[in-house]
C-alpha cells in the first residue's frame, strides 16, 4: 500500500498524529522499533500516566521562542483530550496543581490510542527500525529494518534522548540535521542534580516542602535529598532552568519569619537545633545551619547569629555540578530549531512534506502533564495538516 505520511515513532506524538491524519482519510503508517507503542506513556507517572493538566499555556514550556507553542496549545486543548478519555470511559483524577492522572494504569490510554488509530485506519508497524530517510521526487524514502517505505509526506516523531532503555534514539535530530535543521543543544532535564560538593549520605531518603529558585525561576514543591544531591518535584522542576555554574537557591521553610520566630524563643535554653527541629526533620535541621550556631542555646543567639541561622535555612545557595544524565532524565530539553517549523502545522519551512512533532522539538514542558500536552497538541497540529 502507498501512504499519504510515514510517522516515525509510536509514542503519544506520532500516534495522535497518525489518529488526526487518518480520520481525515489519510493513509498513515507508524513505524516503532519497539514491539509495541507507547512504551514511554507505559511507565510515565509512577505507571499512572499524568496525561495532561487542567491549565496549560506556553508559560509552562521552555524554549528558545517561548511563544512557538502557543498556536498548537490553542488548537488541542487538555479539554479536547479530557473528551477522549472520558469517551474511552478511563477512570482518571487530579492528583495537585492540575496534574491528571489515570487511576488505575497508563494502559488505558495507550489501549485508546490504539483504538483509535485503528478506528483510523492508521497501520501500526512495530519491531520495524528505521535507519535513515532520503528525500525522494515524490515524497520520502524510509529506510528500515523491514525495508524501504515510500510516502508524500514524513512526520518525525522519534523524541528525545533520555530512557534509551525503552527506545530513545537521536534519529530525530539525525535527519533534522540532514534537511538543514538546526540543533538546539540538548541536554537531560526534569532530572534530579548531583551537587558539586557531594551530597550528604546521612539525610539521603528525606524529603521536605520548599521553595526552589535559579535564574528568576521559582518552583514549590517536595525536595528529596538523594546520597549525590537533591531530587523530587521542585528539583526536576527547576532543573529545566538551571544552568552550570548557576547557583539554586532553596528556602526550606517558605511560610515561616524565621527571625521573627527566633527572637521570640530569646529567653529559651534549647539549641538552635532543637529550635530548628520544630519546623524542619531534625537530621535536615542540624545539617542546614552551621556546627557553631547549631550547639548555641536561644538565649546566646545574637541578632547576627539569627541572620545566619535564618539564610542557612531559607536562602541556602546550593551549586549543582551536573544532572543524573539522560538515563534517570524524564525529557530532553533543546532539540529541532522552532525557528524553521510552522508554529500552526509544525511542517518543515525547508523541505516541503516534513514535519517535526513532540519531544523533538525544542520545546519542553514542566513536570504535571505538560509534555504530554505538547505531544498531543503538537500531534493533533501536524495531523490536521499532512
Ligand atoms: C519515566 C518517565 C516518566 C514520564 N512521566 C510523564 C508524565 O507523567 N507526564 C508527562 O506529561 N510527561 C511524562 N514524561 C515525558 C513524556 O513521556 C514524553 O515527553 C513524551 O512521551 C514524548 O512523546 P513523543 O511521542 O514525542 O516521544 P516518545 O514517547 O519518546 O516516542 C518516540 C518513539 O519513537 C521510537 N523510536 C525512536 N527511534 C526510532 C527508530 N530509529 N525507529 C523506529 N522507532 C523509533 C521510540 O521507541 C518511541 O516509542 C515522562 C518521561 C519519562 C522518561
Amino acid at each position: 500500500m502507498r501512504f499519504d505520511c510515514t510517522i516515525i515513532g509510536g509514542g503519544a506524538a506520532g500516534l495522535f498524529a497518525a489518529i488526526t491524519a487518518g480520520r481525515r482519510g489519510k493513509r498513515v503508517l507508524v513505524i516503532e522499533h519497539n514491539d509495541q507503542v507507547g512504551r514511554k506513556i507505559l511507565i510515565s507517572g509512577g505507571g499512572r500516566c499524568n496525561f495532561t493538566n487542567r491549565e496549560v499555556s506556553a508559560e509552562n514550556f521552555v524554549s528558545q521562542n517561548p511563544h512557538f507553542a502557543r498556536s498548537a496549545l490553542a488548537r488541542f486543548t487538555p479539554d479536547d483530550l479530557l473528551r477522549m478519555v472520558r469517551r474511552h470511559g478511563i477512570d482518571h483524577y487530579e492528583k495537585k496543581l492540575g496534574q491528571l492522572f489515570c487511576r488505575h494504569s497508563s494502559r488505558a490510554i495507550v489501549e485508546m490510542l490504539v483504538s483509535e488509530c485503528r478506528a483510523a485506519g492508521v497501520v501500526i508497524e512495530t519491531g520495524c527500525t528505521v535507519s535513515s530517510v532520503l528525500a525522494a521526487a515524490d515524497g520520502f524514502a524510509v529506510e528500515t529494518s523491514r525495508g524501504t517505505k515510500h510516502s508524500r509526506k514524513l512526520a518525525v516523531a522519534c523524541g528525545g534522548l533520555s530512557f534509551a532503555k525503552i527506545g530513545a534514539t537521536d534519529l530525530g535530530y539525525r535527519i533534522a540535521k540532514q534537511f538543514g535543521h538546526k540543533i538546539e543543544r540538548t541536554r537531560p532535564s526534569l532530572v534530579a542534580l548531583v551537587s558539586a560538593g557531594g551530597g550528604d549520605p546521612s539525610l539521603a531518603g528525606i524529603s521536605c516542602d520548599a521553595a526552589v529558585t535559579t535564574r528568576g525561576r521559582s518552583f514549590r514543591d517536595d525536595i528529596l535529598f538523594t546520597h549525590r544531591g537533591l531530587s523530587g518535584p521542585a528539583i526536576l522542576q527547576i532543573s529545566n532552568y538551571w544552568q552550570p555554574a548557576e547557583p539554586v537557591t532553596i528556602d526550606l521553610l517558605p511560610d515561616i519569619d524565621l527571625v521573627e520566630k527566633a527572637r521570640t524563643k530569646r529567653m529559651s535554653k534549647q539549641t538552635a537545633a532543637n529550635f530548628l527541629s520544630e519546623f524542619l526533620p531534625a537530621r535536615i535541621a542540624s545539617s542546614a545551619i552551621p556546627a557553631a550556631i547549631a550547639a548555641k542555646r536561644m538565649t546566646e543567639m545574637s541578632d547576627r547569629d539569627i541572620a545566619i541561622l535564618a539564610a542557612s535555612v531559607q536562602c541556602k545557595s546550593i551549586e549543582f555540578s551536573m544532572t543524573e544524565g539522560y538515563d534517570r532524565a524524564e525529557v530532553t530539553l533543546g532539540g529541532v530549531s522552532t525557528a524553521d517549523l510552522d508554529s500552526k502545522t509544525m511542517a518543515s519551512r525547508r523541505v516541503p512534506g516534513l514535519y517535526f512533532i513532540g519531544e523533538v522539538v525544542d520545546v519542553t514542558g514542566w513536570l504535571g502533564g505538560y509534555n504530554f500536552q505538547w505531544a498531543w497538541s503538537s500531534g493533533y497540529a501536524a495531523g490536521s495538516d499532512i
